[in-house]
């Protein structure tokens, strides 16, 4: 490329991005106050707010084109095991890019072209890291949200886990944030964790989520568990109790003894020794399996160039990129085996690097 065409693109590019932050849009943020809800936008860079009564069944909200389907439901914490379920699919590291999540579901039919679930009795996993990074944050969430009702109306089920991001963002780690967000927070006078704390719709939804799900023989989380939790015969629940009981920490010392490693770097957010050194070995993968009683172990957190399967496919990693914004895939569990979606609707067999 000629010097001065990369200049002049690189101009057009920041112009771009400048416009973007001066009249960009994002919301809905609905707080619930004791009498009333309030839903809070930003629209075209302006304040807007809008009171209402609390909803006796659901409700939509919308200006500038930003809408959401309200729930009056206190939203349940969800179990950690089903079994029989039909099919699966899951996606990870969403990191903001709402086009890619909507793209992808729609290529594999767990929804329709109006975004709405038609994934019948089947699972939708998200392994966590909706959060930071790419701007679309707000749709993403809403999105799943949305789907999330659907789904158990159908008899399906939408699995929101809690990655890393999601840890951070809830107690006030802002580093990732997506510059939008910061505007937000001047423009409506909110810090994000008060956006997102447990008197709102989307907090109080995000709160009750676990950090992993059992599904049929397959184990989902995010980072992924060091064999350690197994050789302490620690359960799935024992896991998932101490993580989200300190889930919002007032600092970082009111996490102590398991609480606290379940929130380090070998716990179920940030681990990575299935792919990076100190790797685990084959026999901690199988001690791993065994414990939990599942023939794979599915987690996001680590970015990889595809779906794929590691240890024989006894571990597959899900987090394929979508973080760049470019494209991304997402792993489908169906009754004759696994496979890899693509953006543009072909599915392939899963592989295994070794
Ligand atoms: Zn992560």
């Amino acid at each position: 490329m000629k010097l001065s065409l990369y200049i002049a693109l690189v101009f057009i590019l920041s112009a771009c991005s400048e416009n973007q932050s001066t009249t960009y849009s994002d919301g809905p943020y609905v707080l619930k106050h004791s009498d009333t809800w309030e839903a809070l936008w930003v629209c075209n860079g302006q304040n807007k707010r809008f009171e209402f009564p609390p909803p006796d069944t659901r409700k939509r909200v919308e200006k500038c084109n930003l809408s959401a389907e309200l729930s009056n439901e206190i939203a349940n914490r969800p179990q950690l095991t089903y079994d029989n379920v039909s099919r699966i699919a899951a996606i990870s590291d969403i990191h903001g890019q709402y086009h890619l999540l909507e793209g992808l579901l729609r290529a594999h039919g767990v929804i329709d072209t109006e975004g709405n679930w038609r994934y019948g009795t089947g699972h939708l996993v998200i392994t966590g890291d909706v959060f930071d990074r790419g701007p679309t944050v707000t749709e993403s969430l809403w999105m799943l949200y949305q789907l999330d009702k659907q789904a158990r109306d159908a008899g399906g089920f939408v699995h929101l886990l809690l990655g890393n991001h999601e840890v951070m963002v809830l107690n006030g780690d802002l580093r990732y944030l997506h510059e939008k967000y910061k505007q937000t927070e001047r423009v409506l006078h909110q810090s994000i964790p008060n956006l997102f704390s447990k008197t709102t719709v989307l907090g109080q939804w995000l709160q009750s989520r676990n950090v992993l799900v059992k599904i049929n023989n397959i184990l989902f989380l995010h980072g992924g568990l060091h064999v350690s939790l197994a050789q302490q015969g620690k359960t799935l629940a024992d896991i998932n109790q101490a993580f989200t009981q300190r889930l919002v920490a007032k600092d970082k010392s009111s996490r102590t003894g398991f609480g606290q490693f379940v929130h380090n770097s070998e716990g179920p957010v940030w681990y990575r020794g299935y792919f990076r050194e100190p790797r685990a070995s084959t026999d901690d993968i199988d001690t791993l399996l065994t414990h939990f009683a599942v023939t794979h172990i599915v987690v996001g957190h680590t970015t990889q160039e595809h779906v794929m399967g590691f240890y024989d496919n006894k571990v597959i990693a899900i987090d394929s990129g979508i973080k760049r914004g470019l494209t991304g895939e997402l792993l489908l569990v169906e009754p004759d085996g696994l496979y890899v979606g693509k953006l543009d609707g072909e599915k392939a067999m899963l592989s295994s690097t070794n």
